[in-house]
């Protein structure tokens, strides 16, 4: 089968190590291991984006979680953030299962597509600034390929803030955004809207601030947003 333009941005996301400090973090991770996954030979190099590459839901998170996709290979698979947020989409209709424990487990995403700021592990969950730069690239490779992407949904604010970076170089000047967990921007003609949500790490839905009806109630308003938007398409008939 010939090699798509997925295969090729993927195959270079993986080979990535222009950040020294991810790439020995990452490594160190995955050579010493939780002593719960001792059995596991952990991915421990970048993440690639998972999900449809037809999807019109594109949501953005932080960075691999070290214990979870450091160890797997797959966006938010074998950490407590990833259950929370995959049972959340297995609810609203856009996985075809609610775990998602290993890279292999028959998960499949319908319209949405996950990617991240960072795609390295970084210490307490932390990339620095310099990081986060050298990883929007890929981003912007992803949306490049993302065609039917119709609305964003920014997982923490660190994933508002890359997204808007990445417009802003693109020559666009989104106003007003603040990250409030809920909201709903509209962008400008021809981009994506932009949703807000609570990131769904621990320190989030342990204490409450991140609840599962909250979550649910953004992959709401992502389906409302589409509905809004397919109308205009096709001029409210
Ligand atoms: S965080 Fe991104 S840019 Fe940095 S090493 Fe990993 S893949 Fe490369």
């Amino acid at each position: 089968m010939p090699r798509s333009a997925w295969d090729f941005l993927n195959a270079e996301i993986v080979a990535c190590r222009n950040c020294p400090r991810l790439v020995g973090y990452r490594e160190a991770v995955a050579r010493e291991k939780r002593r719960a996954y001792r059995e596991w030979t952990y991915w421990g190099r970048p993440v690639p984006g998972f999900g449809d590459h037809d999807a019109r839901i594109i949501l953005v998170g932080l960075a691999p979680g070290a214990h979870g996709s450091n160890r797997t290979g797959r966006m938010f698979t074998g950490d407590a953030s990833g259950e929370f947020l995959y049972s959340a989409l297995y609810r609203a209709g856009l996985a075809n299962q609610p775990t998602a424990l290993h890279a292999y487990d028959g998960l499949r995403l319908r319209d949405v597509f996950i990617t991240a700021i960072c795609r390295c592990a970084p210490p307490d969950n932390k990339p620095t600034p310099q990081e986060q730069a050298n990883c929007l690239p890929y981003l912007a490779r992803e949306f490049e390929l993302l065609k039917r992407a119709r609305v964003v949904v920014a997982l923490g604010r660190i994933g508002m803030d890359g997204y808007l970076r990445l417009l802003r170089g693109q020559g666009h000047l989104p106003q007003g955004v603040e990250f409030r967990h809920g909201a709903v921007y509209a962008l400008g003609p021809g981009l994506p809207a932009l949703i807000c949500s609570y990131h769904p790490s621990k320190q989030n839905t342990q204490t409450g601030r991140l609840t599962a009806a909250m979550l649910d109630e953004v992959f709401r308003k992502a389906r409302k947003e589409l509905n809004r938007k397919d109308s205009k398409d096709t001029g409210g008939k």
